[in-house]
């Protein structure tokens, strides 16, 4: 038995046990996960760690002995089959159970799999693990046509890395642009120019209807009008599945994910939910109940969760920050721009570095800041004071974000 144990060993599960130790908690700390690796970041997959410009052990969220400096027990390839809240213990897929105090659940999600024929053919990849990326990277020198599926962040990155490869890559978006769930329409057909100025491919309202392959590998991708694009290597990147099936047998409130309070707690006594998984009202969504896949909100959360574990809590108000890198673009997100009615566009996308601006009745919600580190770090305070510049002012570059601000 822990007096904490934390369920997923990523970026929410080690940032909570790490901040449970940094709120001086003195309990006994274990942190379990799945995979074979300590806990190491996963952004690089689709990045550097994808085009060889970092090592794995470069990508490694702390060194590896810290865990045990900071009397953490990590243990690895440790699967959490079934929780019983009432017994307060987890069972694992071996059958043993481990008893807890208060249990932190911070396990991501699972890729979302293509539901049509072909997808469990050989060269086909996700990419959300080590494993994942390793698979790709030792397949990657024998291929030269690869079809990503999904506009995306990540099929977009990944589609950036294999185009500086050589690879001749094509992106197969479903929706009328790259980036539509996440981005105004400035930034997505920015990012469409960009990719076929390095000689990617996109097809956008692309309607696909199976995968194709011979002798157990894929071949290629029939699209529904029966053309077929040449593919040795297919990238699938059309988001995640959360994974908490055992919090949700358990009698979890759950929806696309697991119900969360301020605090990080489920609707389940003693047990918190943190990161890819949890449903959440976040105060920069106009309180909206969303689930935020970034690494911003995986560790902000699992410091709220530690914080009210070590009896010093705060209820969770993190600004939203994200980034990509594609090419030698290098976005950076402040708020989120969820309902906007505006967007206004500071200096010229020619000239590969400007930032959209989102608003909402007059009131700045959100900053996408491409090649533009001076309007990211100046912005955040439009969001968190939601400001209402003047939308002349704003748009033009010349004049500074901090100038805005009274
Ligand atoms: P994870 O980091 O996924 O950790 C969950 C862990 O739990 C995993 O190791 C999983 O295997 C394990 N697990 C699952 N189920 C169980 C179980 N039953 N028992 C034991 N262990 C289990 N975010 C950004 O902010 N910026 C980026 O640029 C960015 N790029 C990304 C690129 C890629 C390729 C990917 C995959 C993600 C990217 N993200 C990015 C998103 C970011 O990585 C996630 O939001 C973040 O990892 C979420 O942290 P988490 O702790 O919720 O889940």
């Amino acid at each position: 038995r822990y007096d904490v144990l934390i369920v997923g060993a990523g970026h929410g599960g080690a940032q909570a046990a790490l901040a449970l130790r940094q709120h001086k908690y003195a309990g006994s700390v274990a942190l379990l996960g799945d995979e074979p690796d300590p806990p190491y970041e996963r952004p690089p997959l689709s990045k550097e760690y994808f085009s060889g410009e970092k090592s794995f052990e470069r990508i490694l969220i702390r060194p590896q002995a810290i865990w045990a400096e900071r009397d953490i027990e990590l243990q690895l390839l440790r699967r959490v089959v079934a929780v019983d809240p009432a017994e307060q213990n987890v069972v694992l897929s071996d059958g043993s159970r481990i008893g807890y105090g208060k249990l932190i659940w911070a396990t991501g999600g699972a890729p979302r799999r293509l539901s049509c024929s072909g997808s469990d053919l050989m060269g086909v990849h996700n990419v959300r693990t080590r494993a994942d990326a390793d698979r790709m990277l030792a397949e990657t020198p024998k291929v030269q046509n690869v079809v990503v599926i999904g506009g995306g962040y990540i099929g977009l990155e990944a589609a950036a890395v294999l185009a500086k490869l050589g690879k001749q890559v094509t992106v197969l978006e479903a929706m009328d642009r790259v980036l539509a769930r996440v981005a105004g329409e400035p930034l997505s057909r920015f990012y469409e120019a960009e990719h076929r100025a390095h000689g990617v491919e996109i097809h956008l309202n692309a309607k696909m209807d199976c995968l194709i392959g011979h002798d157990g590998w894929v071949t290629g991708v029939r699209m529904s009008d029966g053309s077929v694009l040449p593919a040795d290597m297919v990238v699938v990147g059309i988001g995640i599945v959360p994974a908490v099936e055992p919090l949700i047998a358990a009698g979890a409130a759950s929806g696309n994910g697991v119900e969360v309070d301020e605090f990080c707690q489920t609707s389940l006594p003693n047990i918190y939910a943190i990161g890819d998984c949890a449903i959440h009202a976040n105060p920069f969504a106009g309180g909206q109940r969303i689930r935020l896949e970034s690494v911003q909100n995986a560790n902000d959360q699992a410091i709220t969760a530690a914080r009210h574990i070590a009896g010093d809590a705060a209820p969770y108000h993190a600004v939203p920050w994200f980034w990509s890198n594609q090419y030698d673009l290098k976005l950076q997100t402040i708020g989120l721009s969820l309902g906007y009615d505006e967007v206004v566009v500071r200096g010229q996308s020619a000239a590969r570095s400007f930032t959209l601006v989102y608003l909402s009745k007059g009131k700045v919600l959100a900053l996408d800041c491409v090649n533009s580190v001076k309007d990211y770090v100046q912005g955040k305070a439009l969001v968190i004071t939601q400001a209402t510049p003047d939308k002349s002012v704003l748009a033009n570059p010349e004049i500074p974000i901090k100038s805005l601000l009274v």
